[in-house]
Order: C-alpha cells, then structure tokens, then sequence
C-alpha cells in the first residue's frame, strides 16, 4: 500500500489545512486558540487528527495528511519550537507586502531546541498505509512573519531557517513521511529575492532527502486581506511566471498551485514542464461546493501542459476556514473529478 501514489494515475491530495473538530478549536476560524490544554490538549489534537483522516480516507483522498490538526498556524507554530525567538517582544510589520501584523522578534541565533512536527508525523504514520505528506513553512515565508533584529538580513535569517528546515525534514523522513512540502506563499510576492536566494534556500532544506518533495505556491486563504489583494491583481494573474523558470531548474519534485477559479493562465505551467504538479482544482476562498465536472474540467485544461503521470489533483490551498460540510464536500468533488479524468485516459 505505502507508496502506492506511485502507481496510481492521478493521485488526489490536500494543500494543507482542513477544518477542526468544535470541540478543539472555534470552527470556520482562521489560527484559533485551542479549547483544551496540557494532556487533554494532547489527546484531543491526536483524536481530530485521526478524524481529519478518516474524512479524507472516506473522501477517497489518496495522499493523506494529518489535515494540520496539530497546529495553530502554519507558520508560527514552527517558529514557536525554535530557539532565537521572542514572542513577547512584537514589533509590526507587513506581512507579504498586504497586511501589517504584530509578530515576534528575533533576537539571537535562531535554532531547533528539539524536533516540532516529528512525533505528530509518527502518529500520522501508524494510523494509515498510505502514502503521507507534511507540510512545513518554506524559509522566505517564516521570515516574512518575523520582525529581525539580529541578523538585519532577510537573506542570512532565510539560510538559517533553512538549516533548521533540513534538520526536521530529515526526521520527518525518517518517520515515515512520503512528500514533504514547503509552504512559499511568499515566492508569490518577493520576485527578486526568490530568484536571488527564495529558491536556493529552499534547495538547502531539501537537502540529502530521498523522499519527494514539494513547494506550495497560492494566493493564500480566503481572508479579507487576500481577497483585496487579489483585486489589485488584474485580470490575468502572472505571478508564477517569476518562479517558476527557476524552479523548473530547481531539485524539488513537485509544485503545489491554485488553479481553479483564480486567473492564472493555465499557459504559464509551461514553464515547470517536466515537475510533477499538485493543481489546485478547488477554490478554499468560496463555500460553493465543486461539481465533479467543474474539477475534471480543471485537470483536463492542466493535462495540455502536464503530462497525465505528473498530475497531481489537489485544492488550492487549506480548508480550516471552511464548514466541515463544506469541506468533505470539495474533498468528495475533488476524487470524483480525478476519476472522471482516469476513465478518459484510460479509454
Ligand atoms: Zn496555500
């Protein structure tokens, strides 16, 4: 069984986030607070994770995640494992160029007191035999969520964390962890810095792993702050086209990209010809649910640019801030539209 996306034509998977149980976190809220501490904390993060599973499982999801359960915010509560960084002194900033947000400070050396994510991906691991994926932050994003007063280079902090990156990517190897992906909404924003080290860095967090790896480029949740931010964007979304000759060069294996419903031109996944791509065939950003059709549509418009063994179906980013109605809905759409293209292919 592990493994098994390797043989499967169009194996299906998640961007990251999925909705959390009420009884653990305030549903339909984007990074909220936990409603369990200490040891019932614990045990109620291991029980929606295995809930989370059983959805996608049920969904028909093939490459399954521990839907970030474990987790209050995709970047933060990494950083909050690390040494270097201090969460009571804030600074504001602006957060990818869109919004401003009170963040912490580093102020020493940054690095890892102990594995963050490792023992949650074990208990991934023992509850199903297929295949994984774990997403961790990309280096150029953490360091966008971080006032620096001690390296005063976003550079030098990027190749650090990257560092640390490598180490608990390896252990999450080592766990059992088949994909491991870098969540780069930032590589969306800061072209100059992405061709200059946003890539590089990530290669060094890739570094020595033998399992697959992949980047995560979108346009980020359906929050307010990213919806005007999409506004000002214009009718044909060519962001990507930035990254992605670099990437193409580049070691990772997979590129994780919002597709569906957004204007990027299905043309630009040109230029990544060759990498396997997780495209995004569903919107996080409405609660209209997707006809099988609609995804199928998606992935056939796709199959032009990626060769069929390369295509990833996926959603276009995390789904915490939806129903989990609403969820498990996308999530039925989206194995659906997959087997509607199988067919096609196999006819
Ligand atoms: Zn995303």
């Amino acid at each position: 069984m592990k493994n098994s996306f390797k043989n499967k034509l169009l194996p299906t998977s998640t961007a990251g986030s999925l909705p959390k149980p009420s009884w653990l976190a305030e549903p339909e809220t984007l990074w909220s607070p936990w409603k369990l501490q200490d040891e019932q904390l614990i045990e109620g993060k291991q029980d929606a994770l295995r809930v989370s599973l059983h959805e996608q499982q049920l969904a028909g999801i093939d490459i399954v995640s521990d839907g970030e359960q474990t987790r209050q915010h995709f970047v933060t509560t990494f950083i909050e494992h690390l040494n270097g960084v201090d969460f009571s002194k804030r600074e504001t900033v602006r957060i990818r160029n869109r919004y401003d947000a009170s963040v912490p400070t580093v102020v020493g050396a940054v690095s890892r007191q102990k594995p963050v994510f490792v023992e949650d991906a074990r208990f991934l691991r023992q509850q199903t035999d297929q295949p994984i994926k774990w997403a961790l932050p990309g280096p150029m994003t953490m360091i966008d969520t971080l006032y620096d007063a001690h390296y005063k280079s976003r550079e030098k902090l990027a190749w650090e964390f990257a560092k640390i990156l490598n180490q608990e990517a390896k252990e999450l190897e080592a766990a059992g962890v088949d994909i491991i992906q870098f969540d780069e909404p930032a590589f969306n924003v800061f072209f100059d810095e992405v061709n200059e080290w946003g890539i590089a860095t990530l290669e060094r967090a890739i570094e020595g792993l033998k399992c697959e790896t992949a980047v995560h480029i979108c346009y980020g949740y359906g929050i307010k702050a990213n919806t005007d931010w999409k506004k000002t964007l214009g009718s044909e979304w060519r962001q990507y086209e930035e990254a992605f000759p670099k990437l193409q060069q580049s070691s990772i294996d997979i590129i994780s990209l919002e597709c569906h419903n957004s204007h990027v031109p299905m043309d630009l996944l040109e230029l990544i010809r060759g990498k396997k791509v997780m495209v995004g065939a569903i919107d996080v950003a409405t609660n209209t649910i997707e006809t099988p059709e609609e995804v199928a549509s998606t992935l056939r418009a796709a199959l032009q640019f990626v060769d069929a063994d390369k295509l990833y179906p996926c959603t276009n980013c995390g789904m915490t801030p939806l129903s989990r109605e609403v969820a498990r809905g996308k999530l039925k759409a989206l194995s659906a539209g997959a087997e509607i293209i199988r067919k096609e292919l196999s006819r």
